[in-house]
C-alpha cells in the first residue's frame, strides 16, 4: 500500500492505534501537541518531538543557520505551549554532512540558545552523528504544568468560541518571496554559467515585507498569550498551535472533541503585508491563511461565557464558534456562501491533495 494513500495523519493513526500504555505514569499517549505523564502528585510532565529535514522543512540557499537554530527551537516550545505548560529542557540532535564548517554549526547553536534563553528553557543533551543527504535535526522538548491547567485538543463543547492569536498566513507569504529570489537567483546564476561569466548576485529588496520575513524565519512561541489567558482567568477547553494551517488545526480539535464549527473569513486576522503580497502573486489571502502553515499561533476554543473578557485580549480575535458535529465543520465566506473545511496543511506525505 502507497504511503499517499494514507497521509501523514492517517499513516500515524494507522501505526499506533493498536498501542496502549502500561505505565500508570502515561496519562496521555499519541494524538495531542504533546504526551502527558505523571510521575508525582500535582504536577505533569510534558514532552514533545519535531524532526526537520533539509530539503523538506527548510531549504539552506535562503535560511541563515542561526535562525534555522532559533526555529528548530521555537517548534518544540510552542507545542508545549500549546497544552498550557510551561516548557523546561530540551535535547538536540544533528545528523550532519562534510559541508559543514564549525562556524555554521556555532550559528545554528547561537540560534537554539537564544530561543532557550527567551523562553527559559536549559538545552541539556543531544546527540552528534554523520549524514549523506543533508542536515537533519531533532528536538525533544520537555515541560511541566498542574494537571489542573493542560489543555488538550479534545476538551471543545458546542457553543464555545473559537478564538486565534497574531495573524495567518504571514509565514506562507514569507515562504513564497523566498521561493521567487530562489528562483531569480537560480536562473540568473544558470546563464552567467552558461556565458562563462561569474555572478555577482544582486541583493533581493524585501523593504516593506520584513513582517513576512520574519514570519517564516524567525517565528515566536505564543508564551505571551497563555500568560494574558491566564491573567484574565480564561482556561481554554481545548487548544493547539497552528504549524500544519488553521483549517487542519481546526478540524484536529473538531474531530477530538466530537464537535463541528462555524468560521467566518472576515473574522480571521491578516497582516497588512500578507493581504497586499497574497494580492500581488495573484493568491487568495484566506486561502493563505487557511491552509499556510508554519504561524504558530494558537488556536483554542473559550466558554461562551468568557466573551466579553476574550475579545478585550490583545492579540486575540474571535473567529467562530462550536456546533454540533452533525452541523459539519464550515467556513463562512463574505457574500455568505458556506465551505467545508478541508485539511490542506502542509502535508508532504499526502500526494497533490
Ligand atoms: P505536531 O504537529 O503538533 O508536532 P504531529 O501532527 O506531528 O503533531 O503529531 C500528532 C501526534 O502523533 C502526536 O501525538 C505525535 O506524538 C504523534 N506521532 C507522530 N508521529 C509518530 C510516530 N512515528 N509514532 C508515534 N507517534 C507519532
Ligand atoms: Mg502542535
Amino acid at each position: 500500500m502507497e504511503i499517499s494513500e494514507l497521509g501523514e495523519f492517517g499513516l500515524i493513526k494507522h501505526l499506533t492505534k493498536d498501542i496502549k500504555p502500561v505505565n500508570k505514569s502515561t496519562i496521555k499517549g499519541v494524538g495531542d501537541d504533546c504526551a502527558v505523564m505523571q510521575y508525582a502528585e500535582g504536577k505533569r510532565v510534558l514532552m514533545t518531538t519535531d524532526m526537520l529535514m533539509e530539503g523538506v522543512h527548510f531549504d539552506l540557499q535562503y535560511t541563515p543557520m542561526k535562525h534555522l537554530g532559533y526555529k528548530s527551537a521555537i517548534v518544540n516550545i510552542s507545542d508545549i505551549i500549546a497544552m498550557n505548560g510551561n516548557p523546561t529542557q530540551m535535547v538536540v540532535s544533528i545528523a550532519i554532512g562534510k559541508r559543514f564548517k564549525v562556524e555554521d554549526l556555532e550559528d545554528f547553536y547561537a540560534g537554539l540558545q537564544l530561543a532557550c534563553e527567551n523562553y527559559h528553557v536549559d538545552l541539556v543533551g543531544g546527540d552528534t552523528t554523520s549524514s549523506m543527504t543533508g542536515l537533519a535535526i531533532s528536538i525533544t522538548c520537555l515541560g511541566e504544568a498542574a494537571p489542573e491547567d493542560i489543555v488538550m485538543r479534545n476538551g471543545a463543547k458546542v457553543n464555545d468560541l473559537v478564538c486565534v492569536s497574531g495573524d495567518l498566513g504571514a509565514a506562507y507569504m514569507g515562504l513564497q518571496l523566498l521561493e521567487r529570489e530562489k528562483a531569480v537567483f537560480n536562473e540568473q546564476y544558470r546563464e552567467a554559467k552558461q556565458k562563462g561569466q561569474d555572478i555577482e548576485p544582486a541583493q533581493p529588496d524585501f523593504s516593506g515585507r520584513e513582517y513576512l520575513l520574519e514570519r517564516i524565519l524567525k517565528p515566536q512561541a505564543r508564551q505571551d498569550i497563555i500568560q494574558r489567558l491566564k491573567e484574565a482567568g480564561i482556561r481554554p477547553t481545548s487548544m493547539m498551535d497552528i504549524s500544519d494551517g488553521l483549517s487542519s488545526e481546526m478540524m484536529h480539535i473538531c474531530e477530538q472533541s466530537g464537535v463541528g464549527c462555524r468560521l467566518y473569513e472576515e473574522k480571521i486576522p491578516l497582516d497588512y503585508q500578507t493581504a497586499a503580497t497574497a494580492e500581488e502573486f495573484n493568491m487568495n489571502v484566506t486561502t493563505c491563511a487557511m491552509n499556510g502553515g508554519e504561524d504558530y499561533e494558537l488556536l483554542f476554543t473559550v466558554p461562551l461565557t468568557d466573551n466579553e473578557v476574550v475579545s478585550k485580549i490583545e492579540d486575540v480575535k474571535v473567529i467562530g464558534y462550536i456546533t454540533a458535529e452533525t452541523e459539519g465543520k464550515k467556513l463562512i465566506c463574505r457574500d455568505g456562501s458556506e465551505f467545508d473545511l478541508k485539511a490542506q496543511g502542509w502535508n508532504p506525505l499526502k500526494g497533490n491533495e
